[in-house]
């Protein structure tokens, strides 16, 4: 695993970041910081990962150059297809890291928590792989609107406890997953699916999911004679695909790296997820960064039609990146991710996340030359977003 970006010692990128948790969660935590470098940079920990990201995942994942978008938007636009690996989603780059990590700390159980479910599914599904005990913490009310992906994670064994507090939604879930922490400090590892959290789950999951990065200098070295594309896209809800994408493009002063979050009805409204558009400097989850907030301070509840977009915060490296101006962060409306689903699918027979469907929208804001070399991340593939996309056939017809 290749090094480019780090936090400092302390988990701060500039001063955002940090770890910011209760103390009865300081051993936990500190030992983390401990371990998990000198873990995860072991030739056996890195040879056990690349097999079953190669085998089990399904990696590298295809870099497909899209005819139909390039002749569209008169550029070379390639797609990152991480909706080819198992489960549908990149999430599973970062649950196999972590759990394997999980392992080598001699864990027994694995807490998480989800909010769409993808990302509880992506650990029930290494739980059932590794043979660890798996319990997933998840709003009541996104466990009412995302029943088939919480009968996945039961099927693969996992206990799906509801959060009963507050709004019943992630910030909720992420609540009662720490408490469970706190009470189960010895035994338990807590997967966090985002670059997001005290340090230093931004960094590992940023490594964990670099292979994104990784993959694509590679396979457009074969197919263009080079390894830095002019730009590349990915959608943010707490960037850990992003930062999958980017990692290994932060050093360079060639690519463009566009990170574009979901701006739900319009950053005008209310309903939106538009962190960096409309958030100020707060702590969330044990880092310091980016979220939406009230003049006092409270969390506002995060809105987008894509259930992976809604959260209130970002992680701290893209807090970073975008002041110091490494990225350029914009923003998609609902209607206009919803028409790039349907492109692409009647263009090129992929039905894309929700999610990634902000990522290709953003095509059509790009001022585009035929020489730039355009990559795409499509997060996910669009079957958990079915229900949503079936109610716009009229409308679209
Ligand atoms: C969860 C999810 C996202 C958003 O999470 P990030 O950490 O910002 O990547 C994006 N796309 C898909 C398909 C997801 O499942």
């Amino acid at each position: 695993m290749k090094k480019t970006f780090n936090p400092d010692m302390q988990g701060y990128y500039g001063e955002y970041g940090g770890a910011f948790v209760p103390e009865m969660l300081y051993s936990n935590v500190a030992e983390l910081q401990k371990q998990y470098l000198k873990i995860i940079e072991d030739s056996d920990f890195q040879k056990e990962l690349k097999q079953l990201l190669h085998d089990y995942v399904g990696r590298p994942t295809p870099l497909f150059y899209s005819t139909n978008l390039s002749k569209q938007y008169g550029a070379k636009i390639y797609l990152k297809r991480e909706d080819l690996n198992h489960t549908g989603a990149h999430k599973i780059n970062n649950t196999i890291g972590q759990i394997l990590l999980a392992k080598r700390l001699n864990k027994k159980r694995i807490i998480a928590e989800t909010g769409a479910g993808q990302h509880g599914v992506a650990t029930a599904t290494t739980c059932a792989l590794l043979g660890l005990e798996c319990i997933v913490f998840m709003g009541a009310h996104d466990i009412e609107r995302q029943k088939p992906n919480v009968e996945r994670m039961q099927m693969l064994g996992a206990k799906v406890i509801p959060a009963l507090s507050g709004s019943k939604t992630l910030k909720d879930a992420t609540n009662e997953a720490i408490r469970e922490w706190i009470n189960n400090p010895t035994d338990t590892h807590y997967v966090i699916g985002s670059v997001v959290g005290p340090h230093p789950y931004p960094d590992m999951v940023a490594k964990f999911q670099s292979i994104i990065s990784e993959e694509i200098q590679s396979q457009l070295l074969v197919k263009e004679g080079t390894t830095n594309p002019d730009y590349v896209i990915a959608c943010v809800g707490g960037g850990s695909n992003a930062m999958g994408a980017f990692y290994h493009f932060i050093d360079n002063n060639h690519t463009k790296l566009i990170a574009i979050e979901a701006a739900g009805k319009g950053t005008d409204t209310d309903l939106t997820a538009a962190t960096i558009a409309l958030g100020k400097q707060g702590i969330i989850h044990g880092s310091k960064t980016y979220l939406i907030q009230t003049e006092d301070g409270q969390i506002i509840e995060p809105y987008s039609i894509s259930a992976g977009l809604d959260y209130p915060g970002i992680g701290p490296a893209h807090a970073y990146l975008h002041d110091t101006g490494k990225i350029h962060v914009d923003s998609v409306t609902d209607d206009e991710a919803i028409q790039a689903a349907f492109h692409l699918t009647r263009t090129d027979g992929i039905i894309p996340a929700l999610e990634s469907a902000h990522a290709l929208a953003y095509l059509n804001k790009m001022d585009l030359k035929p020489t730039d070399i355009v990559v795409v991340n499509v997060s996910g593939r669009g079957d958990k977003d079915m229900l949503t996309y079936s109610k716009f056939f009229n409308h679209e017809e």
